[in-house]
């Protein structure tokens, strides 16, 4: 079925979440994929080592740096990027593409680069930004185990000051007071938001 090819935004293909590090999209992201079915989840492809409990094709693509970079030089990334200087992640493009075409709930959950790169080019999306209930929550969940130095604790805070400073790029924001409402707020977001035919 045809979209418009940009209904200003009542009618997006699908949704970004993205937000400050620690902030707790990956909890958020969890959360509907457990308890909202009705939600496509896009899954990331990543070169990082899966952790404990993470399953290949459900939680990431876990896949070769080699293999990336083939999946980069093919243009099959809707967007991809380095975070935290880590590991390299992307967003396949196709099941992306064919799941706004068939209907569904697109959600992206990627890193603010990420959702710049999204923007360029599909500007017609809806962007959410998740930001922390106050900053000094976001610094007791940056910094609250303790295990690093000054020095990185100073790096790890001039990020999120800066990362924080991207919310008016966004087109709404949810505050993660608790991962359950801003689960429910999300969905309810992304059912008045998307062009979904079902
Ligand atoms: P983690 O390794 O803890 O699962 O995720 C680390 C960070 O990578 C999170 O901030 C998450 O939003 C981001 N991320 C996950 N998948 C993607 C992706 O496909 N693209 C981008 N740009 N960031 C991603």
């Amino acid at each position: 079925q045809e979209r418009p090819a940009n209904a200003a935004k009542d009618c997006a293909p699908l949704v970004v979440l993205a937000g400050p590090t620690a902030v707790g999209k990956g909890t958020v992201s969890a959360y509907i994929r457990e308890h909202y079915p009705e939600v496509w989840l896009s899954v990331s492809a990543t070169t990082r080592a899966a952790r404990p409990g993470e399953v290949d094709g459900k939680h990431y693509h876990f896949i070769s740096q080699e293999r990336f970079d083939q999946m980069v030089a093919d243009g099959e990334f809707l967007e991809h990027a380095i975070v935290h200087g880590r590991a390299s992640y992307g967003t396949p493009r196709g099941p992306v593409t064919a799941a706004a075409r068939e209907g569904k709930l697109p959600l992206l959950e990627i890193d603010l680069q990420g959702a710049r790169q999204v923007r360029e080019q599909l500007p017609e999306a809806f962007f959410v930004f998740l930001e922390p209930p106050s900053w000094d929550e976001l610094v007791r969940r940056l910094v609250g185990r303790g295990t690093e130095g000054p020095a990185e604790r100073e790096v790890r805070l001039a990020t999120a000051r800066r990362e924080l400073a991207a919310k008016p790029e966004f087109d709404t924001t949810i505050v993660n007071d608790d991962v359950q409402r801003a689960a429910e707020e999300l969905v309810h977001l992304m059912q008045q938001h998307i062009c979904a035919t079902s």
